[in-house]
Protein backbone atom coordinates (compact mmCIF):
# COMPACT_ATOMS: atom_id res chain seq x y z
CA UNK A 1 0.00 0.00 0.00
CA UNK A 2 1.26 3.65 -0.64
CA UNK A 3 0.17 5.89 1.28
CA UNK A 4 0.13 9.78 0.35
CA UNK A 5 -0.39 13.15 1.69
CA UNK A 6 -4.08 14.50 1.30
CA UNK A 7 -4.74 15.96 -2.40
CA UNK A 8 -1.94 14.34 -4.60
CA UNK A 9 -2.89 13.07 -7.81
CA UNK A 10 -3.96 9.40 -7.96
CA UNK A 11 -1.43 9.56 -10.93
CA UNK A 12 1.10 10.97 -8.94
CA UNK A 13 0.55 7.54 -6.61
CA UNK A 14 0.32 5.13 -9.21
CA UNK A 15 3.82 7.02 -10.43
CA UNK A 16 4.84 6.24 -6.71
CA UNK A 17 3.86 2.75 -6.76
CA UNK A 18 5.37 1.85 -10.10
CA UNK A 19 8.70 3.71 -8.89
CA UNK A 20 8.75 1.94 -5.49
CA UNK A 21 7.61 -1.74 -7.79
CA UNK A 22 10.94 -1.12 -9.59
CA UNK A 23 13.15 -0.02 -6.77
CA UNK A 24 12.07 -3.53 -5.28
CA UNK A 25 12.42 -5.43 -8.16
CA UNK A 26 16.05 -4.51 -8.89
CA UNK A 27 16.84 -4.53 -4.72
CA UNK A 28 16.05 -8.58 -4.95
CA UNK A 29 17.29 -8.84 -8.10
CA UNK A 30 21.12 -7.80 -6.98
CA UNK A 31 20.49 -9.96 -4.06
CA UNK A 32 22.38 -13.47 -3.99
CA UNK A 33 19.85 -16.32 -4.30
CA UNK A 34 18.74 -16.82 -1.09
CA UNK A 35 19.10 -20.93 -0.21
CA UNK A 36 16.29 -22.93 -0.36
CA UNK A 37 15.57 -24.61 3.42
CA UNK A 38 16.49 -27.59 3.08
CA UNK A 39 18.60 -30.49 4.83
CA UNK A 40 22.32 -28.98 4.62
CA UNK A 41 20.97 -25.47 4.59
CA UNK A 42 22.62 -22.68 6.74
CA UNK A 43 19.98 -20.29 8.11
CA UNK A 44 21.05 -17.49 10.41
CA UNK A 45 19.00 -17.67 14.25
CA UNK A 46 20.19 -14.55 16.65
CA UNK A 47 22.59 -13.96 13.91
CA UNK A 48 24.60 -16.90 14.14
CA UNK A 49 24.49 -19.76 11.49
CA UNK A 50 22.82 -23.00 12.20
CA UNK A 51 23.00 -26.03 10.04
CA UNK A 52 19.27 -27.37 9.10
CA UNK A 53 19.49 -31.13 9.28
CA UNK A 54 16.62 -33.76 8.86
CA UNK A 55 15.72 -35.78 11.42
CA UNK A 56 14.62 -39.02 10.73
CA UNK A 57 12.51 -39.04 13.96
CA UNK A 58 10.82 -36.89 15.83
CA UNK A 59 7.57 -34.47 16.26
CA UNK A 60 9.23 -31.00 16.33
CA UNK A 61 12.21 -29.12 14.78
CA UNK A 62 14.58 -28.54 17.95
CA UNK A 63 17.68 -26.57 18.19
CA UNK A 64 21.09 -28.73 19.53
CA UNK A 65 24.51 -26.51 19.09
CA UNK A 66 24.38 -24.90 15.74
CA UNK A 67 22.22 -26.95 14.18
CA UNK A 68 18.58 -26.85 13.79
CA UNK A 69 16.96 -30.78 13.59
CA UNK A 70 13.63 -30.69 11.55
CA UNK A 71 11.85 -34.03 11.56
CA UNK A 72 8.53 -34.98 8.96
CA UNK A 73 8.33 -34.65 5.46
CA UNK A 74 11.54 -32.76 3.91
CA UNK A 75 9.53 -31.24 1.29
CA UNK A 76 7.20 -29.67 4.18
CA UNK A 77 10.52 -28.62 5.53
CA UNK A 78 10.59 -24.57 4.69
CA UNK A 79 6.85 -24.58 6.70
CA UNK A 80 8.38 -26.39 9.41
CA UNK A 81 10.93 -24.18 9.72
CA UNK A 82 9.50 -20.67 9.53
CA UNK A 83 6.58 -22.33 11.98
CA UNK A 84 9.79 -22.77 14.95
CA UNK A 85 11.41 -19.82 14.40
CA UNK A 86 7.91 -17.85 14.36
CA UNK A 87 7.72 -19.54 18.01
CA UNK A 88 11.00 -18.77 18.94
CA UNK A 89 10.38 -14.83 17.73
CA UNK A 90 7.39 -15.04 19.69
CA UNK A 91 9.09 -16.11 22.81
CA UNK A 92 12.57 -13.92 22.47
CA UNK A 93 10.67 -10.87 21.11
CA UNK A 94 8.42 -10.36 23.81
CA UNK A 95 10.61 -11.60 26.57
CA UNK A 96 12.48 -8.50 25.52
CA UNK A 97 9.93 -6.24 24.65
CA UNK A 98 8.32 -6.91 28.36
CA UNK A 99 11.49 -5.88 30.02
CA UNK A 100 12.58 -3.23 28.75
CA UNK A 101 8.76 -1.73 28.99
CA UNK A 102 8.95 -2.51 32.48
CA UNK A 103 12.64 -0.82 32.90
CA UNK A 104 9.92 2.37 32.04
CA UNK A 105 7.03 1.12 34.37
CA UNK A 106 4.77 0.21 31.10
CA UNK A 107 3.82 -2.74 29.86
CA UNK A 108 2.56 -3.97 26.84
CA UNK A 109 -1.28 -4.87 26.42
CA UNK A 110 -0.07 -7.56 23.50
CA UNK A 111 2.76 -8.57 21.65
CA UNK A 112 2.13 -10.37 18.41
CA UNK A 113 4.64 -11.67 15.82
CA UNK A 114 3.53 -12.27 12.08
CA UNK A 115 5.06 -12.27 8.46
CA UNK A 116 5.16 -8.69 7.82
CA UNK A 117 6.38 -6.97 5.13
CA UNK A 118 6.42 -3.60 4.97
CA UNK A 119 7.59 -3.13 8.94
CA UNK A 120 9.48 -5.09 11.41
CA UNK A 121 7.42 -3.61 14.16
CA UNK A 122 4.73 -1.59 15.26
CA UNK A 123 3.01 -0.41 17.96
CA UNK A 124 -1.21 0.59 18.54
CA UNK A 125 -2.79 3.41 20.55
CA UNK A 126 -3.63 0.44 22.34
CA UNK A 127 -0.54 -0.24 23.18
CA UNK A 128 -0.47 -3.70 21.45
CA UNK A 129 3.05 -4.07 20.14
CA UNK A 130 3.86 -6.09 16.71
CA UNK A 131 7.04 -7.40 15.45
CA UNK A 132 8.02 -9.29 12.55
CA UNK A 133 9.11 -12.70 13.18
CA UNK A 134 11.77 -12.88 10.70
CA UNK A 135 13.84 -10.07 12.67
CA UNK A 136 14.63 -13.36 15.30
CA UNK A 137 17.12 -14.14 12.24
CA UNK A 138 18.98 -11.29 12.65
CA UNK A 139 21.83 -10.29 15.54
CA UNK A 140 20.32 -9.45 19.34
CA UNK A 141 21.49 -5.40 18.75
CA UNK A 142 19.23 -5.39 16.08
CA UNK A 143 16.36 -6.95 17.75
CA UNK A 144 17.43 -4.58 20.63
CA UNK A 145 16.82 -1.70 18.50
CA UNK A 146 13.54 -2.76 16.91
CA UNK A 147 12.37 -3.84 20.32
CA UNK A 148 13.23 -0.83 21.97
CA UNK A 149 11.82 1.39 19.32
CA UNK A 150 8.46 0.08 19.65
CA UNK A 151 8.52 0.27 22.83
CA UNK A 152 8.94 3.88 23.43
CA UNK A 153 6.10 4.49 21.64
CA UNK A 154 4.33 2.78 24.14
CA UNK A 155 4.68 6.47 25.67
CA UNK A 156 5.33 8.79 22.63
CA UNK A 157 2.76 7.53 19.99
CA UNK A 158 5.14 9.67 17.15
CA UNK A 159 8.70 10.24 16.70
CA UNK A 160 9.43 13.61 17.96
CA UNK A 161 12.58 14.30 20.03
CA UNK A 162 11.22 13.05 23.17
CA UNK A 163 10.14 9.72 21.36
CA UNK A 164 14.13 9.56 20.10
CA UNK A 165 15.45 9.94 23.70
CA UNK A 166 13.63 7.36 25.07
CA UNK A 167 14.61 5.12 22.40
CA UNK A 168 17.64 5.90 22.75
CA UNK A 169 17.99 5.29 26.32
CA UNK A 170 16.09 1.73 25.81
CA UNK A 171 18.67 0.51 23.25
CA UNK A 172 22.65 2.37 22.67
CA UNK A 173 22.13 -0.01 19.14
CA UNK A 174 20.50 2.10 16.88
CA UNK A 175 22.85 3.61 14.13
CA UNK A 176 24.31 -0.26 13.83
CA UNK A 177 20.85 -1.53 13.51
CA UNK A 178 19.78 0.70 11.09
CA UNK A 179 22.91 0.01 8.94
CA UNK A 180 22.42 -3.68 9.21
CA UNK A 181 18.86 -3.64 8.57
CA UNK A 182 19.59 -1.75 5.52
CA UNK A 183 22.02 -4.03 4.29
CA UNK A 184 20.17 -7.15 5.33
CA UNK A 185 16.35 -7.01 5.47
CA UNK A 186 15.62 -7.01 2.16
CA UNK A 187 17.89 -11.15 2.67
CA UNK A 188 15.80 -11.64 5.87
CA UNK A 189 12.17 -11.41 3.66
CA UNK A 190 13.09 -14.06 1.43
CA UNK A 191 14.82 -16.54 3.74
CA UNK A 192 12.36 -19.50 2.59
CA UNK A 193 10.46 -17.84 -0.25
CA UNK A 194 11.07 -18.62 -3.82
CA UNK A 195 13.88 -17.70 -5.28
CA UNK A 196 13.10 -14.44 -7.15
CA UNK A 197 9.28 -13.46 -5.23
CA UNK A 198 9.69 -9.93 -4.26
CA UNK A 199 7.65 -9.00 -1.17
CA UNK A 200 4.99 -8.00 -3.29
CA UNK A 201 1.67 -7.21 -1.35
CA UNK A 202 3.02 -4.19 0.59
CA UNK A 203 6.59 -4.04 0.42
CA UNK A 204 7.46 -0.31 0.23
CA UNK A 205 4.96 1.90 2.27
CA UNK A 206 5.54 4.76 0.39
CA UNK A 207 9.10 5.81 -0.41
CA UNK A 208 12.18 3.91 -0.90
CA UNK A 209 13.17 5.07 1.78
CA UNK A 210 10.73 3.82 3.86
CA UNK A 211 11.06 0.38 2.32
CA UNK A 212 14.55 0.17 3.43
CA UNK A 213 14.09 1.01 6.67
CA UNK A 214 9.96 0.87 6.98
CA UNK A 215 9.91 1.44 10.82
CA UNK A 216 11.42 5.03 10.49
CA UNK A 217 8.90 6.27 8.68
CA UNK A 218 6.93 8.43 10.39
CA UNK A 219 3.79 7.00 8.73
CA UNK A 220 4.43 3.69 11.26
CA UNK A 221 4.33 4.96 14.65
ZN1 LIG B 1 8.21 4.30 14.99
Amino acid sequence: MVTLPRRTAKSAGLALLRENAGWVAASLAALPNVAPIQDGASIAIEGIPHLIRHAPHGRTPILRGNALHVPGDPAEMPQRVANFLRGHAKIRLAARAVAKAASIGLAPCRVTVRDTRSRWGSCSAQGALMFCWRLVMAPPFVQDYVVAHEVAHLRHLDHGAAFWALADILSPHRREAVSWLQANGLALLRVGRPAGAAPTRSAPTGSAKAARAPWLSAQNP
